[in-house]
């Protein structure tokens, strides 16, 4: 790999997962296979990305998104740290699918104990569409990573021109090129070529939080079942029944669990299993003991983490703890 003598670029390491970013239309209508381009085809297709710093590509993984299962996570927040480790890597951009990737970016804002850049970018459109999106996404992500200012603000997802953190960000549209919303507005934006900054991030992250890849093997198995009218207790029976440490209930509004299935819920604590109380509306605070009885039941309300974080938080703090009270506190705290 380069030394500094030999560069004064940033040396950004460039892991690439597959995803849209990498996909190649099949000649039917908008239909495409996703994780089909090699890394050296991603960065061939943006002229001005030598320019912006020293790159080290690996093809990590070629999946789509949606395959992406807890070893995936570890792998890639293992990399990840290894090479944030390395003193001639300055930080580190990721390409993955969109459909998982608000979750891989918040697994490693939580587990690289590092403050140095790392940001993801993917794609809505495949690299051989007409306007496709992944080139321009993956020049801004690596003039991010390569820029001083974005060191220690926590793992960084980079889209459509927006800078967005780990901790808020979502998909929120299946096709659109502005599909990543944040519920508290980005933490800045790519503007001429470079990181412009409107807020911080107040929760604790990577170098300063309490969890740490390299002293987790394997994550417990968390369970996730969304609200919807004629709610039934059988998904939460079996999320049980196949060993589930914790289960996220994305409820109604605040976290509301109905009526007819409160007795269900008390007794997930009594089988040995955690009930995380998120929502499945998509933004703003599950309240504890607002709706449901938390200190009664033994349950953690999520705060504003929304049901797929929600499910990797709950995940990483049983690696800490069984106590429901310690991890509702990481909930408060994270
Ligand atoms: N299914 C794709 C993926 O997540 C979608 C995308 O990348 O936009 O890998």
């Amino acid at each position: 790999m380069m030394t500094a003598a030999d560069s004064p670029r940033p040396r950004i390491a460039l892991l690439a997962t597959g995803g849209t970013i990498a996909g190649a239309g099949t000649g039917e209508g908008a239909a495409y296979r996703a994780a089909v381009a090699p890394v050296g085809e991603l960065i061939a297709a943006v002229p001005g990305l030598a320019r912006l710093a020293d790159l080290h590509a690996e093809q990590l993984m070629q999946i789509d998104s949606a395959d992406f299962t807890d070893s995936h996570l570890l792998q890639l927040a293992r990399r990840v740290a290894a090479l944030c480790a390395r003193d001639d890597v300055d930080g580190v951009v990721v390409t993955h699918g969109t459909d998982t990737l608000e979750e891989s970016a918040y697994f490693l804002h939580l587990t690289v104990p590092s403050r140095k850049p790392v940001v993801l970018t993917g794609a809505m459109r495949p690299a051989t569409a007409l306007a496709a999106d992944g080139p321009v996404n993956l020049l801004h992500a690596v003039a991010v990573a390569a820029h001083p200012s974005s060191a220690g603000r926590g793992v960084l997802v980079v889209m459509n021109e927006e800078i967005h953190s780990a901790r808020d960000v979502a998909k929120v549209h299946t096709l659109r090129l502005d599909a990543f919303a944040s519920p508290h507005g980005a933490l800045g934006g790519v503007v001429e070529g470079a990181p412009r900054w409107w807020r911080a991030l107040a929760r604790p992250h990577t170098a300063d939080s309490a969890f740490d890849i390299g002293r987790i093997d394997a994550l417990p198995l968390v369970g996730l079942v969304a609200s919807h009218g004629n709610l039934r207790r059988e998904p939460y029976d079996a999320w049980v029944a196949a060993g589930a440490r914790a289960i996220v209930h994305a409820g109604f509004g605040g976290g509301t669990v109905p009526a007819y299935l409160r007795d269900a819920f008390i007794g997930l604590r009594a089988r040995g299993v955690l009930l995380v109380r998120a929502s499945r509306v998509g933004a703003g605070p599950v309240i504890r003991n607002a709706t449901f009885d938390d200190d009664g039941c033994g349950s953690v309300a999520a705060d504003d983490q929304n049901a797929p974080r929600a499910r990797l938080l709950a995940a990483l703090a049983l690696t800490r703890t069984q106590d429901a009270g310690e991890v509702q506190a990481m909930f408060l705290s994270y």
